[in-house]
């Protein structure tokens, strides 16, 4: 019994990147193409986010200052390419507190949103520091932060004191302090009665890509942490570790948001906004998606 499909939906990428923010020491490795998306879990009457997207429009530029976004398109929009509606999600489940992960729960009218505590309060008290600390406050959008503050105040969003198991059924939340940001966190998946089989990983940013995983040495595999980090290399690696080992020890269940490779590993079809939709499982009794998101690209073609 499979409980939930889950689908990578992409709303911008970005095609020169250094490889150095994503893996860590290689400097001079040059640049790949990114992914920007989240990820849609759906299933019992649930349509949960793991992480909100980014408003290119009104969120504030500084952020994004030598980040080439291409093809952004609205969150919003993009998830109504697989049949959802903003006002559908129920839960959104953001992995950390950077702009192009947080900065989507605008869009979502009726969502209860999780996250940890330490990363809340972490970005105020940096935000409270003078302008020499300015580094610690990159990737964050103050708005962001106060419209958390705004929907906590207003009894919409959780802030969780470590790990939460079945925080929806099957659905954990585990945190990884001091890594990629003060209190990001990843999402576990039981998605075979709730067992630890047949689990995926939800990574955020503590994987930005394959290579994290394996270091690209598929024969003598070893973690490899990402470079964008304000947190410790360390805590990277033994979380790899602890992700890798919470999917049984496969790799290709632990699901790097940013690494735009995921389209070719899994089905995947390009939407009307030229975007992908990448589909990791369906649930049982779920139709794929992915003809209806073509049908819908050929028809947005010939208007
Ligand atoms: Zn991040």
């Amino acid at each position: 019994m499979t409980t939930y499909s889950i689908h990578v939906v992409e709303y911008a990428t970005a095609p020169d990147n250094p490889i150095g923010a994503f893996l860590n020491g290689k400097y001079n490795a040059g640049v790949c193409p990114i992914l920007f998306g989240f990820i849609v879990i759906r299933g019992e009457g649930i349509v949960a986010l793991v992480d909100a997207g980014f408003d290119w429009e009104l969120h504030d530029k500084k952020h994004t200052s030598g980040l080439t976004v291409d093809k952004w398109e609205s969150p919003a929009k993009v998830l109504q390419s697989l049949g959802i509606a903003p006002a559908d999600v129920t839960h959104v489940l953001p992995t950390h507190a950077h702009f192009d992960h947080l900065g989507g729960l605008r869009y979502f009218p009726n969502a209860h949103f999780y996250m940890q505590e330490r990363e809340l309060s972490d970005w105020v008290w940096r935000m409270s520091l003078d302008s020499r600390f300015r580094w610690l406050t990159s990737f964050v959008d103050s708005a962001d932060i106060l419209e958390c503050i705004d929907l906590a105040r207003k009894g919409r969003f959780t802030l969780l004191k470590g790990r939460s198991d079945n925080v929806l059924p099957g659905i954990d939340l585990v945190p990884a302090f001091d890594t990629h940001t003060a209190g990001s966190q990843y999402v576990v998946v039981r998605n075979s009665a709730r067992t630890q089989a047949d689990s995926w990983i939800l990574a955020g940013d503590l994987v930005y890509q394959f290579e994290n995983l394996d270091g690209g040495d598929a024969e003598k595999p070893f973690y490899l942490p990402i470079g964008a980090a304000s947190g410790s290399a360390f805590n990277l690696v033994m979380t790899t570790h602890e992700m890798i080992e919470a999917a049984g020890g496969d790799r290709t269940r632990v699901i790097p948001v940013h690494e735009s490779r995921l389209a070719e590993r899994f089905p995947s079809a390009t939407s009307e906004y030229g975007l992908k939709v990448i589909e990791l499982c369906l649930g049982d009794g779920h139709e794929s998606v992915l003809p209806s998101v073509e049908a819908r690209a050929a028809a947005a073609s010939n208007r």
